[in-house]
């Protein structure tokens, strides 16, 4: 993998004074993946090759200028300031994340609603409003919605997005250089305070005692108070009683993992926005596969994308195949088989012997089928190797039974049925 994304990077300049090489990257969806993902190993592999200690590196795509000599700003930094510009709104909201890009279904339509609510009558209803949930599951989303709906139906509004650790570091910074009288001010006078993941407050007993204060100010001036976190306030160790009270006080709401329905409307729009279409198919495959959350899904999915335009394929459910079963074998290189194999049997109820025995019975040959599926998507054993563990099959038999289930998983039931059994092998393994 690593390989194709060296091949599709060409060199623009090297600044030998700098040690600052510039890389060109052919469109944007690959400028970002190499950024989050390949920086340190192209810094090990330039400096080696260049025999500096260590070089910078800045990517930009084949549209940008090239930087002049004497520029002092490369060009890839005006660009990515450009685009944060784009999407930067107000007061560290982010513009993208709006209720009309968030894809409502039953694991999230109460936290949508109780959001929406509070645009329209900021301070009267829900107050606090506290929403919670696993990582990746569109909190923080919310948050800003609700941040870009309120600004967009008053612009004197005043509002503040702030993570919770954000907040604490603001604090910690405001007693050391003597500030505080500053930091109090900011709060003070906000009608609507969005403070995401406030679990980090916890444990930080002088931050909670501030912002116990901000929040009984705001509060009983009527304004808006909206809260994200990965739990739910009675269960933050390490806040304070009386700040956890206050937190549950207004409507506390929770967000699921989505269903695979809500997952692959989820995909459809995601793709939309990057103006390219999924097929059903794909769509479905993506959706089936990618349990934890719906940051995982959308990384997937620009994963996909990203690979399609460097090696100018369409998507296909083949290549969605092919790239995802790279990077999850990557993530998952400690799954055994035979723990596959129990988690397959327990599912549909049957034993190891069933799975390994000879019997041809229709349910029992269907799971041995989903757990060769299985084993060959999770691990890095061989045909021969998966066949031999399941009853001394051969390879073409498990490549047979590999392809049904691949054809199988079109069906939304059937796909759903394979992602909770994987859902299973992760969380026991
Ligand atoms: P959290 O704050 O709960 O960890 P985020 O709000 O950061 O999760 O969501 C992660 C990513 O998934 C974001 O890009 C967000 O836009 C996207 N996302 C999550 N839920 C939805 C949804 N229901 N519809 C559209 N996008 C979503
Ligand atoms: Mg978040």
């Amino acid at each position: 993998m690593v390989e194709t994304w060296f091949k599709a990077v060409s060199l623009q300049k090297w600044d030998a004074r700098e040690k600052k090489i510039y890389l060109v990257a052919p469109n944007q969806f690959v400028q970002d993946w190499l950024n989050t993902h390949y920086v340190p190993i192209f810094q090990r592999h330039l400096s080696r090759l260049l025999n500096v200690d260590a070089v910078a590196i800045s990517f930009s795509t084949q549209n940008t200028p090239t930087p002049d000599a004497q520029a002092s700003v490369p060009a890839v930094n005006k660009t990515t300031l450009a685009r944060k510009a784009d999407v930067k709104a107000h007061q560290g909201i982010n513009a993208s994340y709006r209720f009309d890009t968030f894809v409502v279904g039953p694991s999230n339509e109460l936290a949508y609603a109780a959001a929406q609510a509070v645009t329209h009558r900021p301070g009267q209803v829900y107050n606090p409003l506290f929403i919670y949930g696993g990582a990746g599951l569109g909190k923080t989303h919310l948050l800003h919605a609700i941040g870009n709906e309120i600004r967009a139906s008053n612009k004197r509004v005043s509002l503040i997005y702030q993570t919770a650790d954000r907040f604490v570091n603001e604090f910690i910074y405001a007693i050391r250089f003597d500030k505080i009288h500053l930091f109090q001010a900011k709060y003070k006078d906000v009608d609507v305070l969005l403070i995401d993941d406030i679990q980090f407050i916890a444990h930080k007993d002088q931050t909670q005692e501030a912002f116990f204060h901000i929040f009984n100010s705001l509060y009983d001036a009527h304004k808006q108070l909206v809260f994200s976190s990965d739990t739910y306030p009675q269960n933050l160790n390490g806040i304070a009683e009386r700040l956890r009270s206050r937190l549950e006080s207004g409507l506390v709401t929770d967000i699921h993992a989505p269903s695979v329905e809500t997952k692959v409307a989820i995909l459809k729009k995601k793709a939309d926005l990057h103006r390219v279409t999924l097929t059903d198919d794909v769509a479905f495959f993506l959706a089936s596969r990618v349990v934890s959350s719906v940051r995982a899904l959308e990384g997937s999915l620009i994963h996909i994308i990203a690979v399609a335009s460097l090696t100018g394929q369409s998507i296909s459910l083949e290549l969605a195949q092919k790239v995802l079963v790279r990077t999850h074998k990557q993530e998952r290189a400690d799954v055994h088989m035979e723990h596959i194999a129990q988690c397959v049997a327990q599912f549909y109820g049957l034993t190891m012997t069933d799975l390994r025995s000879e019997g041809r019975l229709k349910h029992i040959s269907c799971a041995r089928q989903v757990c060769m599926y299985l084993m060959k998507q999770m691990t890095d054993k061989s045909l021969q190797e998966i066949g031999l563990f399941l009853g001394r099959r051969d390879h073409s038999t498990v490549l047979h039974a590999i392809s049904r289930v691949k054809e199988q998983l079109k069906k939304v039931s059937f796909a759903a049925q394979v992602s909770s059994i994987e859902e299973r092998i992760m969380q026991a393994s």
